[in-house]
């Protein structure tokens, strides 16, 4: 194979598509086999034990310490019966994954012999040292205990000889230095205000869950080629590398058959997800070549979320198996798509009802109509927060790239219920309705779910797309933790809600009836949150201007976003509610600017490395071939030589010339990061990365892809994206 150039490529073909072996048991029969699940509960657990915890799950409190002891007890017996030995506290601090620190179950028994101990203690509370997560500052250095307790609404699970339990991290303070904390109180937030909305419409509503259904993206390369590339194996993407001459031009990768080394692994990671009880379903080939995607069927946002940092972690093991990588990066190509991970995200109350569903009747779909617009109304004024909390260092790659939703928040709804809204500013006024205005305001409701039945119209290019009974938030990235997104909406939608509820009983209180009340008040929302809907395409320079014309914001740049996690509205929406102290928030912040910072200092660095000694080496080598070249040119030919070596000597002037420039870039590269470190503030040093480091990349890059095209293909140091993108 000519193009193959690297010799551990050749080696890894031998492990080419090992041989599987599939359980025999069909996927009922081992799916959740490795999660404390109500099946094992109830065989470990004490009766009363198995109900203590089953009321703690639903209520979202935690469990009496009293009763830890007996779930410990029972936790170890089933962890033990599935070749665990040891249990960690598995918890989601501020960086990209989840952490963990395992200790065995061994311990010495009173008379001195080794036992298996697991109490309850230990189920409830770990101390991790929390120095060396990041933290904003929030953790003065003499101070470096962190608190990891439990979450008993998310099961304990084992991997490989681990028990692991699900928790909260918090500081010796109680600030949260974690994802799953202000996740938690968002949910619970939500719950609690559109409760007391449904109130209006059914007394039964008790409790409402917010659902999330995530959809994976992400590519695979072999191992061989990926040890091969510096910049993979550091920064998650590639620096350097010009397109391949075939890339995802003729759409031939998109649902095409799953090449058979792909589907082998592919079956590998669903049985490991499903024996965790995760549920995952939908599994296809993406637009670019080599990008996959994986989906579970939905689940409630908190357990959910959980399940996708958990396949994350799962798939980058399994590949290794396979002899892949797996890059979760949102831009791992350029001049390809991107990965994303698109946040299915609905609302649902402990009666069956879907509260972005249409129904059946008017009072149904009054109902569905009071969510909708109540969720506009806060995408639109938190637009900034929401971008804030996906927009990073590696996402700023993919988001207005014109393969992903731009860096502008809008939502689509799809003419059909774009007519219904238009019919509802058009009819309802704040004067009081005649019966028939009503009645028949009331049949055009009713009509609601017939006419979307047929709302085929997915638009792909909307950040924000409602897709018949639940919203499709596009914009986070592939490799992104969902808890941001997921506790922004959540709060965000919660904190609109108890506004709407304040607004129409102040209505009532006037003698609005409650029905006209709620239609003026989805009328004024409607309205009001108008510039945020938007049905054409996202993609097209048109929606830029217009958007920029209806005054919502498009920002681009990392810190700039980052600034707006700390406004009084994101304050009013995270802070007022309780989600996050305010403190907590301003360190998140901080946080934020410090990734972002490392991030592209780290990249900065590797380009440097790259450039200076794999690639201008070997173009300086290639160059000196091409001087002996003309040399013996002339030996042999004498004067005769000059008209043949024309094209050498342009070639050879070519080289010098990039290799210049990229010489000088890099050198001006390496000043203004000096010149950005020596900056005090964090978020000023993020905007210098933004600003004066992060342009040489691409001016760096420009000349080093097109000596990709000049140089002798045997002598490139790096495997092209040919060969990253099309073997496998
Ligand atoms: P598509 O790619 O067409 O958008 P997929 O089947 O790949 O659809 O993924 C859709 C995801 O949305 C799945 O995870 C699915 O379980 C989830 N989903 C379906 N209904 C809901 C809902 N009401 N709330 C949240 N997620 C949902
Ligand atoms: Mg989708």
């Amino acid at each position: 194979m000519a193009t193959l150039r690297f010799k551990a490529l050749g080696d890894l073909m031998e492990k080419k598509a090992p041989q599987m072996q599939w359980p025999e048991d069909r996927v009922p029969d081992f799916y959740g086999e490795l999660t404390f699940n109500d099946e094992a509960m109830k065989k470990y657990l004490q009766t009363s034990v198995y109900k203590q915890v089953k009321a703690a799950m639903a209520s979202g409190e935690p469990i009496d310490r009293k009763i830890a002891d007996g779930v410990a007890a029972g936790m170890k017996a089933w962890a033990i019966d599935h070749g665990a030995v040891h249990y960690t506290h598995w918890f989601q601090p501020l960086t990209d994954g989840t952490a963990e620190k395992h200790d065995g179950f061994i311990n010495y028994g009173p008379d001195g012999k080794v036992i298996e101990e697991f109490a309850g203690k230990h189920l409830a509370q770990q101390e991790p040292d929390a120095s060396s997560f990041p933290n904003g500052g929030i953790r003065a250095t003499f101070e470096a205990r962190g608190y990891t307790a439990w979450d008993v609404s998310s099961p304990a699970f084992i991997v490989g000889s681990t028990l692991c339990i699900p928790t909260i991290f918090i500081s010796y303070t109680g600030d949260a230095l974690d994802y799953k904390t202000p996740l938690l109180k968002a949910l619970h937030a939500v719950d609690k205000a559109a409760v007391d909305v449904c109130q209006y419409f059914d007394k039964n509503v008790t409790k409402v869950y917010s659902y999330l259904g995530w959809e994976q993206e992400y590519f695979l390369v072999d191992q061989g080629l990926y040890m091969a590339r510096p910049d993979l194996m550091l920064t998650g993407r590639t620096l350097l590398g010009n397109n391949s001459a075939k890339n995802q031009q003729l759409e031939d990768h998109y649902f095409a058959q799953i090449p058979e080394r792909v589907a082998i692994f592919m079956r590998d990671l669903e049985v490991q997800c499903q024996r965790l009880g995760i549920p995952v379903k939908t599994r296809h080939n993406e637009v670019a070549p080599n990008q996959f995607e994986l989906a579970p069927i939905y689940e409630e946002v908190n357990l959910a979320n959980d399940h996708n940092l958990l396949v994350m972690d799962v798939m980058k093991r399994i590949a290794k198996h396979h002899g892949f990588e797996v890059l979760l990066h949102e831009k791992p190509f350029a001049g390809v798509n991107g990965s994303g991970k698109h946040n299915n995200w609905s609302l649902g109350t402990n009666t069956g009802v879907n509260l972005f569903a249409p129904a059946k009747n008017p009072k149904g779909n009054l109902l569905f109509l009071t969510f909708l617009t109540n969720v506009m109304a806060a995408v639109y004024k938190g637009q900034d927060l929401l971008r804030s909390m996906i927009l990073n260092s590696s996402n700023q790659h993919r988001l207005g790239a014109n393969e992903a939703p731009p860096s502008i928040i809008s939502i689509f709804l799809g003419t059909q219920l774009t007519a219904m809204l238009d019919s509802i500013v058009e009819k309802v006024s704040d004067a009081k309705m005649t019966p028939e205005e009503k009645t028949a305001l009331k049949l055009g409701i009713g009509r609601l779910p017939e006419i979307l039945v047929d709302n085929t119209d997915r638009n792909r290019t909307s950040p924000f797309a409602f897709t018949g009974d639940r919203f499709e938030f596009r914009a986070v990235g592939s490799q992104a933790n969902c808890a941001g997104a997921m506790t922004a909406i959540n709060a965000m939608v919660a904190e609109q809600l108890v506004e709407f509820k304040k607004n129409v009983d102040a209505l009532i209180a006037k003698g609005v009836k409650k029905d006209e009340a709620l239609f003026q008040e989805i009328r004024r929302l409607i309205i009001e949150s108008s510039p945020i809907h938007f049905d054409g395409n996202g993609y097209s320079d048109e929606w830029k201007a217009e958007a920029a014309k209806r005054g919502l914001s498009n920002i681009t740049s990392v810190p700039e976003s980052i600034s707006k996690m700390v406004t009084p509205h994101a304050k009013k929406v995270l802070v007022e509610s309780g989600i996050l102290t305010d403190r907590e928030l301003e360190a998140r912040a901080e946080v934020e600017y410090e990734k972002y910072v490392l991030k592209e200092q780290i990249e900065a660095r590797v380009m440097g490395e790259i450039v200076i000694n794999h690639i201008v080496p070997t173009a300086l080598k290639y160059q000196n071939t091409l001087i002996s070249n003309v040399k013996g040119m002339k030996d042999v030919f004498g004067a005769e030589a000059d008209a043949m070596v024309e094209n050498e000597k342009e070639l050879i002037r070519k080289i010098s010339e990039h290799v210049t420039i990229i010489r000088k870039e890099t050198q001006a590269m390496i000043d203004a990061r000096k010149a950005a470190n020596a900056i005090d503030g964090v978020d000023a040093k993020a905007v210098a990365y933004h600003d004066n480091v992060h342009p040489h990349q691409d001016a760096i890059r420009y000349h080093v892809d097109k000596l990709e095209l000049i140089i002798d293909n045997e002598m490139w140091p790096l495997p092209k994206y040919r060969e990253l993108l099309f073997f496998r």
